[in-house]
Formats: C-alpha cells, sequence, structure tokens
C-alpha cells in the first residue's frame, strides 16, 4: 500500500474536489456509506478494516452483531435511498422482506396482541451480511474508493487542532505506518477508540453517557417448512418494569430463511444451545414461536450477543475539536438493539455528515465539530426512547428511574393499553397505534404524540381491558402454516 498511497498523496488535488485523500477507518455500514460520501470530495477515499472482507454476504469475525436479527427502520431505508439513490430497488432485488408495520408483524406486549390494522410505518428485513454487501458493492465500484483489508487503525497523527493522518498496523507493516490523510473519519462501531486517541493528541477527555440493563442475545438461523412461507414476523416480550425482560423475535430474511433471536435482560441465563434454545422460546408469555420453532430446521449453532449497553460519547460538547477528523456511527452512540435503531441512527449520522460537508465545504475550519454536533442531534430520539425504558429493568446499570421517569413510563402504558385496542375503523385508538409505531420506526418526532386523540387517551384512560386476547390474529392461510392444532385465533381485520 505505501508506494500506490504516497502516489495518491502526490498527485494533488483532482479537478473539482477540495480533499486530496480521505481516509475512513472501518468498512462496515456507516463506513462504507461515509466512503461514499467522501468520494465526492476527495480525490482518494481509502477504507481500511481489521478484516478481510468477503466478496459476498458472508460472515466476517469483525461483525459478530451479523448473526442476529437486523430489521432496518423507514427513517433508515429512507437515509439511505437519500445516500445512494436506488438503495429501496436494490433491497427488493436482493430478496429483502419489506413489512409493513404493524400488518406484518404478529406483536405479544403487556396488552395483549398489536391489532394489524393498514400500514403506518414500514421496517426491511434481511441478514446484516447481505445489507452490508449491498452497500459494500455499490460503493467500491466507485474508482475513488479503495478498501485496504486485515489494516488495523491504531491511531491518529497530528496535534490538538488539527487530524493529519492515521497510524495503521498490518502484515505489511508489523511496526506500523503512518498514512498522510487530508479527513480522516472513525467508523470503528461500538469497539471504537477515539476518546483515547483524541487524549493522545493533547485534548480533554470525552464525557460518556452509560446505561446498561445487561440485555443478551440468543440467535438461531433456520429454515422453515414451505407451509410458513410469507408467515409474518413474530415478537413476543414482556416489556419493562414487570421484573427482568424476556423476549422473543422471529426476522424472516432472505432466501426463505428465519432468524429467531431470543433476549432477556439483566438475571435472565440465555440458551446456549438448541435443547436451551426451544426451552427458553416455550417459557415466553405465548408458545407461537416455539411452536413455529418445532417445525423448522437448524442451519447454524445458538450465536450469542452481550455487548448490547447504551452507550453514547458526547463528542457534540468537546470545547475542542481538531480539524480534519470526525466519527460516525455505533462509534458516536449505540443503543439496545432490541429498539432496532442502530442502522437507522448511523445511516442518519451519515447523511448528516454529506449535508455538512455540502454546505460548508470539506476543507472549511471547524466544520468537523459542525458535523459531531449533527450527527448527535441525529441519535437524540432513539436514545431517549432506549434509555426511557431501559432504565425500569431491574439491576440496571448508570441510570435509575425518577419520580418522573416512572410517571412518563405510566403515561406511556396508558398509550399502549389505548394502542391495543385499536380496530381499523379510525378511531383515537388507531390514531395512536399509528403514532407510536412511527415512533419506534424513527418516522415521527415524540411532538407526534400532542394532538387530541393522545390527549384524551392520557386524560381519560380506557377502563382496563378484559383478558387480553390470548390468540394472535391469524389470518386461516397463517393459522395452516402452525405445525400443531391451531390455536385459538382471533380474525386478522
Ligand atoms: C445483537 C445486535 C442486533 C442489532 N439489531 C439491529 C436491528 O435490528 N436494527 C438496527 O438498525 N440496528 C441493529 N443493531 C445495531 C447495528 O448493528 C449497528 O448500529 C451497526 O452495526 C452500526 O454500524 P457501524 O458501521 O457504526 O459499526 P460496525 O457495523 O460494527 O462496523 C465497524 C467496522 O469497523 C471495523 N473495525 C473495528 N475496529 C477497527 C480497527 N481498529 N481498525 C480497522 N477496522 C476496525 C470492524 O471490522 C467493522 O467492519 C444491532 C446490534 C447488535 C449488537
Amino acid at each position: 500500500m505505501d508506494s500506490r498511497s504516497d502516489r495518491g498523496m502526490d498527485r494533488g488535488t483532482d479537478r473539482g474536489k477540495d480533499l486530496r485523500r480521505a481516509v475512513v477507518l472501518g468498512a462496515g455500514f456507516a463506513g462504507m456509506l461515509t466512503a461514499s460520501v467522501l468520494a465526492r470530495h476527495a480525490a482518494e477515499v481509502v477504507v481500511v478494516d481489521r478484516d478481510r472482507l468477503p466478496a459476498g454476504p458472508l460472515a466476517r469475525p469483525g461483525l459478530p452483531q451479523a448473526h442476529h436479527g437486523h430489521l432496518l427502520m423507514a427513517s433508515g431505508a429512507e437515509s439511505l435511498e437519500a445516500l445512494l439513490p436506488g438503495f429501496t430497488d436494490s433491497l427488493t432485488a436482493a430478496g429483502a422482506r419489506r413489512l409493513a408495520l404493524p400488518g406484518d408483524l404478529l406483536s405479544l406486549g403487556p396488552h395483549g396482541w398489536l391489532p394489524r390494522i393498514r400500514e403506518a410505518s414500514h421496517g426491511w428485513c434481511l441478514s446484516r451480511d447481505l445489507l452490508d454487501w449491498i452497500v459494500r458493492e455499490r460503493v467500491l465500484a466507485d474508482p475513488a474508493v479503495r478498501l485496504e483489508p486485515g489494516v488495523h487503525a491504531e491511531g491518529l497523527c497530528g496535534d490538538a487542532r488539527r487530524v493529519t493522518g492515521v497510524r495503521l498496523r498490518g502484515d505489511e507493516w508489523p511496526d506500523g505506518h503512518e498514512l498522510a490523510a487530508d479527513l480522516v473519519v472513525d467508523a470503528t462501531g461500538r469497539g471504537s477508540r477515539a476518546p483515547r486517541w483524541l487524549a493522545g493528541l493533547g485534548l480533554p477527555e470525552v464525557a460518556e453517557e452509560r446505561v446498561d440493563c445487561g440485555l443478551v442475545y440468543a440467535t438461531l438461523l433456520v429454515r422453515p417448512p414451505d407451509r410458513a412461507a410469507g408467515f409474518p414476523s413474530v415478537s413476543i416480550q414482556t416489556g419493562p418494569g414487570a421484573g427482568p425482560g424476556r423476549a422473543g423475535v422471529i426476522f424472516p430474511i432472505e432466501g426463505g430463511r428465519w432468524l429467531v433471536t431470543l433476549s432477556g435482560t439483566r438475571g435472565v441465563e440465555l440458551p446456549r444451545d438448541e435443547p436451551e434454545f426451544h426451552a427458553y422460546a416455550r417459557a415466553l408469555p405465548h408458545p407461537l414461536i416455539a411452536d413455529l420453532l418445532s417445525a423448522c430446521r437448524p442451519l447454524d449453532r445458538v450465536r450469542r450477543y452481550g455487548n448490547t449497553a447504551d452507550r453514547r460519547r458526547r463528542y457534540d460538547r468537546c470545547r475542542r475539536w481538531p480539524d480534519g477528523f470526525a466519527v460516525v456511527g455505533d462509534a458516536v452512540a449505540h443503543t439496545n438493539p432490541a429498539y432496532g435503531h442502530g442502522l437507522s441512527v448511523a445511516a442518519g449520522g451519515v447523511l448528516a455528515l454529506a449535508r455538512t460537508l455540502e454546505r460548508h465545504g470539506p476543507d472549511r475550519a471547524g466544520v468537523t465539530g459542525d458535523i459531531q454536533r449533527a450527527v448527535h442531534r441525529g441519535t437524540r430520539a432513539a436514545w431517549s426512547l432506549a434509555t426511557a425504558q431501559d432504565i425500569h429493568y431491574p439491576d440496571v446499570v448508570g441510570a435509575h428511574p425518577t419520580r418522573a421517569d416512572t410517571l412518563r413510563a405510566r403515561l406511556a402504558d396508558r398509550l399502549q393499553a389505548a394502542a391495543a385496542r385499536a380496530d381499523g375503523t379510525g378511531g383515537d385508538a388507531d390514531a395512536i397505534l399509528a403514532t407510536l409505531i412511527r415512533l419506534g420506526t424513527l418516522k415521527a418526532h415524540p411532538t407526534a404524540l400532542a394532538r387530541p386523540a393522545t390527549l384524551r387517551a392520557l386524560l381519560h384512560p380506557p377502563t382496563p381491558a378484559p383478558t387480553p386476547d390470548p390468540a394472535p390474529p391469524l389470518t386461516p392461510t397463517e393459522q395452516s402454516a402452525l405445525p400443531q392444532a391451531p390455536h385459538h385465533t382471533s380474525p386478522h381485520p
């Protein structure tokens, strides 16, 4: 890489591009999206990753979360479309499943099964390896972008005022190598060492927020029987405020396969093998996932993952920020994956970076500080949604519910109870359910709750429902996909 990279730095600025070289650390989701943006501003974009990236939608060691179900929310898909026009068509062409919400979701929560009324928002279900491959293939088609696999980022060059490059280590340079760059972007994910690197340049400690409810995931990739083709996604969860949380989700992904993910917060032991996996699914508040699972063929072993705390680095608050350096994706903020927001926040952050560079130009002094503040603004909604719930699980680390938090949780519970009564007739309950779904998919701002239907439900909560219907709202076709005697069912409106 030495000779090629030095040549790149010598050749001067390409016509119409302000930067000679930009370097992106991490060729994951946020890193490749960032490279596509920087290619508009830099003659050469070098993306380094510690992994040797596969030539296809395949697993790799640097992305352990890819074994687990990922739902790409509507807001994330919109950011992707803005960054890489035509991206939604690529998702469809690759076999990703578009889930209309709540219609394509059988969701059981504390107030019963969610009614499957008309679409309020949507999400995309596909394996994480396929999603990253679609992004990678598309971005690497740009001749300005070059991938350097098997290379570890180890630190920054420069001083507290300006980052001038990055220190790398790879097979070629076991003793390290410095690569000069006009702009370095850290997209190394939740293990990012940027705070330490900045301290190494003489900058003050970066403030960090952390809330940890101890969530652990266990996932099994399976092939369902043919009769279950087109079956909706399933989500069964106990929710916060009622002891340790337990949940199970079926993600229908490309190739007619399912990722079945079970999870539990601190105090719950997650399965390690198949027999334990089946037992855990059966102990959920409803046997639907366990019943479906019993007819599936496993395609992998049980995979576990536990680095799931809500964690946010407050780069936006740094009083001094060096030119020539920015941080995006999970390296800035990541939240409990059960809410499914990481990809959308990461894509939104890269879009914010793109717009800031477009507006101010990439070489203006202070532009990277502006980027950090714009990226931070995009983390707020997901952070509030996740931490507002996670603080109510037992033995949470990092925060404890105040009286105001408890009151907010009670109001949120009232709204969920009202939403569970949606019936497709267009009344208050339908409006509340649609708003909650739009909030959950980051398609609406919390101010969307300030509407008459919500206020009526908060001021005059519905009388407690009789025992929620224990039967999932299945269509007759879905019912026939179940392996055993059909459950007592309620009709899908
Ligand atoms: C179990 C689990 C389930 C999830 N489910 C969802 C979901 O349903 N929906 C959703 O939207 N989000 C979900 N997320 C969040 C999502 O995975 C992240 O938000 C997303 O991966 C962020 O992308 P990123 O590019 O910032 O980081 P990553 O995807 O982690 O990429 C980081 C890259 O940096 C490389 N790297 C790391 N260190 C170095 C180094 N020193 N030098 C060189 N390269 C390095 C890695 O190899 C990797 O390629 C989930 C997360 C977890 C853990």
